[in-house]
């Protein structure tokens, strides 16, 4: 498993060819960090959210769900902060004329030896001047001075020019959680501590290369809020750092392939903060974060509204804030990891490669495909495909070679391949696959059923 053999390019070309990303409009050149999902990605990219949806609100005693609006009254941004400060310092080179980072060019320059996050912009501006850290793209040293460039993409609300109102399109969907804490708190009766938590899509106008879906400027966040009294904060940051460590694992990262980060320096309202970090084909980055928020969030937007989101407790009448810990992980960097964590090549005994994507079987586009051993036993394997996929996402191929089709479903990661040869008409047994070991046993179908209802659950 992962992996020395994966490169981006590696997982790029895969992705194009068996229908998992494509580049966003592709037929017209394409467009930088967008890309689309095709029919095999799309089912990963769901089961991926369907994973994280049941560990933290399902499966959870006290949490939560809501999907809120992506378009939101734009006073939520003034009270979140975002619209003075969710801000990149940039560069513009005025040779080339590209746009960079000012933080990213001190990191890659330095190696990842010195961390820009700990400067303010005029040492990061003194540390570009000293060390002469030219333009990555045309290699000259040509560059405007450090200015903020705010990540949030307007649009406006309206028909005409005098009712033109600005909006945002948010660039996380936590807020959404929080302007919905009475809602949730009212409509559940739930008591603190308790989670909200929601999937949905964020945007950000950023700037720096986007290694393929890792940074894109439309992306998926999967957030959870767990809203608790302040002195119980400290053990639940650390309880969802390891929450957060856990769904990972069990996913089937490697630990190794995984490492807590802590942040120097901490946001405004931050007590605590850390990333997980995973080793991504380009190297150790940000997969997720945790965030002890303090009290900030609900006090600015009761500051804000003018509406009271203050908690009661029930048994003592006791009145607080609560205190936010923040779990968030992009759904999309999250399926570059599994992309990369899974990808494999094997050699194998006839010293032929195999391209094999070793996905946790939950997460794999299909649980099984349906394989006639021959095209006349088409008829039988359809009826077998209709009754399996009443359970399961399974699919069907009869185009070429056994072992073609083999190759074909190892690459986009099936987790089994459920053969149907003349045998299976004789006693009603079929050859059962395995990705993995390409082992294979002989099961009726109620075994099929039952065998991939076990070994498909997360
Ligand atoms: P980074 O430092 O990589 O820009 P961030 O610290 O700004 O990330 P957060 O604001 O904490 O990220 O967002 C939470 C999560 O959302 C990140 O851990 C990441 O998984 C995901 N995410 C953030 N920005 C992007 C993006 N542009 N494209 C894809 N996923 C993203």
């Amino acid at each position: 498993m992962a992996n020395n053999t994966v490169t981006m390019d590696k997982l790029v070309a895969l992705c194009k060819a068996r229908g998992i990303v494509f580049p966003g409009s592709e037929i017209y050149g394409g467009m930088g960090n967008t890309w689309d999902y095709g029919p095999v990605g799309v089912e990963i990219k769901n089961n991926i959210k369907r994973a994280w949806w049941k560990r933290f609100v399902t499966e959870s005693d006290n949490s939560y769900g809501v999907d809120a609006a992506i378009l939101m009254n734009s006073r939520v941004w003034e009270a979140s902060g975002h619209t003075t400060s969710f801000s990149d310092p940039k560069m513009d080179c005025k040779h080339c004329k590209t746009r960079h980072r000012a933080d990213n060019l001190i990191e890659a320059h330095s190696k990842g030896t010195v961390n820009p996050d700990t400067m303010s912009d005029e040492e990061m501006q003194n540390y570009i001047s000293e060390h002469h850290v030219c333009c990555p793209v045309c290699g000259n040293f040509d560059w405007t001075p450090i200015r903020t460039f705010n990540l949030m993409f307007e649009t406006s609300r309206g028909v005409t020019d005098e009712s033109q109102n600005k909006i945002y399109l948010r660039p996380e969907t936590a807020q959404g959680e929080f302007v919905n804490f009475l809602n949730v708190q009212r409509t559940t009766r739930a008591k603190v501590p308790f989670g909200i938590a929601q999937i949905g899509k964020a945007f950000r106008n950023e700037i720096t290369p986007g290694n393929f879906i890792f940074r894109t400027i439309e992306f998926e966040q999967m957030e959870h809020q767990w809203f608790c009294k302040e002195g119980t904060d400290g053990d639940y940051y650390k309880e969802f750092k390891q929450k957060a460590f856990d769904f990972l694992t069990d996913l089937g990262f490697k630990a190794e392939h995984l490492r807590f980060h802590d942040h120097d320096k901490l946001a405004h309202y931050a007590k605590e903060a850390c990333d997980i970090q995973y080793l991504y084909p380009m190297g150790w980055q940000e997969l997720n974060g945790i965030h002890n928020r303090t009290d900030y969030d609900l006090s600015r937007h009761q500051e804000y509204s003018g509406k009271t989101l203050t908690y009661v407790d029930p048994v003592n009448g006791e009145k607080f804030i609560p205190y936010v810990i923040e779990y968030s992980i992009g759904a999309d960097r999250l399926m570059l990891a599994v992309l990369s964590e899974a990808y494999d090549e094997e050699t194998l005994e006839n010293g032929e490669t195999r391209t094999v994507m070793h996905f946790h079987p939950a997460i794999a586009a299909y649980k099984a495909a349906i394989l006639p051993l021959q095209k006349n036993l088409a008829p039988q394997a359809k009826e077998l495909w209709g009754r399996l996929r009443k359970f399961f996402s399974v699919t069907y191929d009869e185009a070429g070679s056994i072992g073609k089709r083999y190759r074909r479903q190892d690459e986009i990661g099936t987790p089994y391949c459920v053969t149907v040869d003349f045998d299976s008409l004789e006693n009603a047994t079929y050859t059962v696959r395995d990705r993995d070991s390409m082992e294979q046993v002989r099961l009726t179908e109620g075994e099929i059923v039952a065998f991939l209802t076990k070994n498909c659950a997360f």
